[in-house]
């Protein structure tokens, strides 16, 4: 099963990925993190996302499809696709390269979270450095303060999550992200779910639009 998980910043995505991931088998493969990953380890890549990332513009389409392309073609059953594609020209590229092995994207799964909620959840965002879980500061913190409950590791507020920032990335994501939501359904690949409630239910939801038997 090939899927993408549409969503502005702070929908859930990275969450939702994690668990659908465990639940099907199938690869996380998110954007994202990759690109944090090349920053920290100073590769030429990383040199070239950071400046972009830290004003919460998007990353130019040639460096991020061959990110991710590359990762597609290392094989698999199947990947969740988490932060990609997030232009119209990402999902060509992805669409034109998939169909080349003879495949496709079998289902776009849009997690709709409000303006005001983005921002809210952003601005009390907390990541695991070593594994990138997610928690939220007061909705789900970690058991122990600056821990991570699954590794153990340090966590950090993205800088990319500071209030100017996050509203960037709005803005960013309603001018050329929400064009991507016209592009699956035309392709009758779309399916919204309401991710503005707890994690379980958003999960059950996209589960059920999958066809997939709930936990
Ligand atoms: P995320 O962790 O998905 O919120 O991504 C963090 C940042 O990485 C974004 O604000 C962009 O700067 C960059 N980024 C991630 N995925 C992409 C993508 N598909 N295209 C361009 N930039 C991206």
């Amino acid at each position: 099963m090939k899927l993408v998980l549409l969503g502005p910043p702070g929908s859930g995505k990275g969450t939702q990925a994690v668990m659908l991931s465990q639940k099907l088998g199938l690869s996380h493969l998110s954007s994202g993190d990759l690109l944090r990953q090349a920053v920290a380890a100073g590769s030429q890549l990383g040199k070239k996302a950071q400046a972009y990332m830290e004003k919460g513009a998007l990353v130019p389409d040639e460096v991020v499809i061959g990110l991710i392309l590359e990762k597609i073609d290392q094989g698999g059953a199947g990947f969740i696709l988490d932060g990609f594609p997030r232009t119209l020209a990402q999902a060509r590229a992805l669409d034109g390269a998939l169909s080349a092995k003879g495949q496709k994207v079998d289902q776009a799964i849009n997690i709709e979270v409000g303006s005001e909620a983005v921002v809210c959840r952003l601005s009390g965002r907390w990541t695991c450095r070593a594994c990138q879980a997610p928690y939220n500061i007061p909705s789900s913190p970690p058991h122990q303060q600056g821990k991570c409950d699954r590794c153990g590791g340090e966590l950090y507020q993205r800088p990319d999550d500071q209030p100017q920032t996050v509203r960037q990335r709005l803005e960013v994501y309603l001018s050329q992200t929400t064009p991507l939501i016209d592009y699956y359904q035309r392709q009758g690949k779309l399916s919204p779910v309401n991710g503005e409630r707890e994690p379980q239910g958003v999960l059950k939801d996209i589960l059920q639009a999958l066809g997939v038997k709930a936990l």
